[in-house]
Parts: structure tokens; C-alpha cells; sequence
């Protein structure tokens, strides 16, 4: 086994995986009202060889982790199917998804079933209309629905992400930290990055980790919590002395581009080896040209090798990569 170590020495062993580019929500930090020019059928990974290249990562390179995203991974058809293949590849592997959880209500349990770990939800919101004014659909009951389920079937700790937007829901933090607490579901603030289809992104307007955490402030005692972070991205405070925590992700004001153990590989099989890289190494092409497993593990060693020392978002010449993030895998 020869891990994916990068010239900075960082080894990734969590590795994110897109199922597809598609969406049911238009999440406007995400993507334009009209969607995007979605990926042809056959640029898509095939179900086979999405678990082929899992197989390769988890059995030759060290990866320990592994979390479905999107686009939304639940408008994957296969995604049960493909989930009960890699735990079968790999009993120990952790196997965890991304999801806005519409429609997670009735496939939960089979997820969980099929060997699923755990669920991360995104919800910026938990007022009707400022979640329609976010994600421009009428369908907060069905995320609601999604998250209990995700509880009820063993897919916890559930953990809710959320963004906040400037003049929309900054002035939500407290509120949502509360309605999570009183679920027990864990939630985690993600700054705003420069990943948006429409490229409307911007610095000054962003709300910081350090606005965030001064508006839970007024609400609640917050202390930095002692467990060391580690690779874990997001910095965690005790809430009113805990156990209960929240957790901030500050990539952009205090990013934590050193510890980083990620890796993507998007639904048309191109591996990233960064949210922000500007280049991706093509394992489909490699694959359907009749490479084999050691091949592809090659090159996909070759790949991580060339990983940035960091994002470089504050660097003058910082340019957003082209793929948008619903195309990436958050
Ligand atoms: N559709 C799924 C979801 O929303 O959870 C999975 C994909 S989505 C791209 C993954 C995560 O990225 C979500 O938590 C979403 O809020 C977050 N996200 C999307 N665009 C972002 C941006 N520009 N900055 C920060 N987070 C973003
Ligand atoms: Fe869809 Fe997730 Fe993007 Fe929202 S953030 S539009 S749910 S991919």
C-alpha cells in the first residue's frame, strides 16, 4: 500500500465522491436559477466504475473515508447499490453522505442498511421563506423530514451544515444553533468560498467566522473546545459549558489548507486534488482505454503528488477554479 502523500508531506485518506452534478434545489451561493449545462450521460461515471475506482482508492492508497456529494447524491439511482458494493470492498471504511435530504424520508433506511454510516445535512434555514428565498423551492417539511429519518435509521451523529449570507439569514445563527440542539443534530457554520456557477462571489460581503461566531455570542457561552482539531476542518466551541458543540469552517479567514487529508473524484471520474486546483487528472479516459488497478492507482498517486500548498484564495492572483462546486462535490 503507497498512500497519496503530496510534496508538502499531507497524506489524504478521506476521499469525496460525486455521484452526480444535478440538483433538485438552486441553492443561490451554489448555482444560477436555470441550473447549469448538466454533464452528458456518458461523461458520468457508470455505477461500476464509480465502485471500481472506490476499490482502487480504498485498497491501494489508504483512503479511510469515504463521502458521497453532489451535485445531490440522492438523485443518484444507484446510490444504495453503490454503497452496499464499497462495504462490501471494505468493512471498516467510513461511509458517510452529503446531502440537502430531499427524499432522504424514504431512503434512509436502506442506506443505512446497505452499510451507510452517517449523514451530513445542509440547512441554512429554519424560517419557510428565507429557506425558499435561499434555495428557491418550497421544500423545508421535506428536509426536516429527511434529517429525522436520518436519525431514526443510525445514520448519527446527524450533522447539519450550514452558510450564511449577508442580508438573508446572518441574522439566523443563534436561532438554527438552537433548533439543532433541541435535536441533537450537530451544526457546523461554512464560510461562503469563491466556488458559485455565476462567479458572484465576494470578499468584502462574505460573512466571517468571525461574525458568526460573535452573533452566537449574544445568545450563547461558547469556549474552544480541547479536543485537538487535527484534520477536521471545522474549529469546535462548547456550547454553554457542552457536552453540545458547534463547529465553525473558516476556509477562507482561517483556512486549513496544512492539515488537509482530502481528495475528490468528481461524477465524470476526475480526480482534484484540491476544492480550488485548476487542473484534474482524467481516470476515466484511463479506465475505459483498458488501464488497470494499478494503473489508475499510478496515476492517481501522480496527481496528488502536484497538490498546492494551500488555496490562495487571498492571493492577488487567485483565479476560481472552472468547475463550480455542484459540479466538485463539496
Ligand atoms: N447537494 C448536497 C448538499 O447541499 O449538501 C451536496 C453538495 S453541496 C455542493 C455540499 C455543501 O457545499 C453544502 O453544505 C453546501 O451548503 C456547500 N456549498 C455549496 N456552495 C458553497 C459555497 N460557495 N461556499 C461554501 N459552501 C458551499
Ligand atoms: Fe444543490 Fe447542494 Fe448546490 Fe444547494 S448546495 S444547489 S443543494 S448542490
Amino acid at each position: 500500500m503507497q498512500p497519496l502523500i503530496d510534496q508538502h508531506g499531507r497524506i489524504a485518506t478521506d476521499l469525496r465522491v460525486s455521484l452526480t452534478d444535478r440538483c433538485n434545489l438552486r441553492c443561490t451561493y451554489c448555482m444560477p436559477p436555470e441550473g447549469l449545462d448538466w454533464m452528458p450521460a456518458d461523461d458520468q461515471l457508470t455505477d461500476d466504475e464509480v465502485v471500481r475506482l472506490i476499490g482502487v482508492a480504498v485498497e491501494r492508497l489508504g483512503v479511510r473515508e469515504v463521502r458521497f456529494t453532489g451535485g445531490e447524491p440522492l438523485v443518484r439511482r444507484g446510490l444504495v447499490d453503490i454503497v452496499r458494493q464499497v462495504r462490501s470492498l471494505d468493512a471498516g471504511v467510513e461511509m458517510s453522505i452529503t446531502t440537502n435530504a430531499l427524499g432522504l424520508a424514504r431512503t434512509a433506511h436502506a442506506l443505512a442498511a446497505a452499510g451507510l454510516d452517517r449523514a451530513n445535512v445542509s440547512l441554512d434555514t429554519v424560517r419557510r421563506r428565507t429557506f425558499e428565498t435561499i434555495t428557491r423551492r418550497d421544500r423545508l417539511d421535506d428536509v426536516i423530514a429527511g434529517l429525522a429519518a436520518a436519525e431514526a435509521a443510525g445514520l448519527g451523529p446527524v450533522k447539519v451544515n450550514a452558510v450564511l449570507l449577508r442580508g438573508v439569514n446572518d441574522d439566523q445563527a443563534p436561532e438554527l444553533l438552537a433548533w439543532c440542539l433541541e435535536r441533537g443534530y450537530q451544526l457546523r457554520f461554512i464560510e461562503q468560498m469563491p466556488l458559485d456557477a455565476q462567479h458572484g462571489w465576494d470578499r468584502a460581503s462574505m460573512v466571517t467566522a468571525d461574525e458568526i461566531l460573535s452573533s452566537l455570542s449574544s445568545v450563547f457561552r461558547l469556549s474552544p473546545a480541547s479536543e485537538p482539531r487535527g484534520s477536521a476542518p471545522a474549529e469546535l466551541f462548547h456550547v454553554d459549558g457542552g457536552p453540545a458543540t458547534v463547529g465553525i469552517i473558516a476556509s477562507v479567514t482561517r483556512p486549513f489548507c496544512g492539515d488537509c487529508d482530502r481528495v475528490r473524484l468528481t461524477a465524470d471520474g476526475q480526480v482534484r486534488n484540491c476544492l480550488f486546483a485548476r487542473s484534474e487528472s482524467d481516470l476515466r479516459l484511463a479506465m475505459r482505454s483498458g488501464a488497470t488497478d494499478d494503473d489508475l492507482a499510478d496515476r492517481w498517486r501522480v496527481a496528488m503528488w502536484g497538490k498546492a500548498a494551500g488555496h490562495g484564495i487571498d492571493d492577488p492572483t487567485f483565479l476560481q477554479p472552472d468547475r463550480p462546486m455542484s459540479a466538485i462535490g463539496g
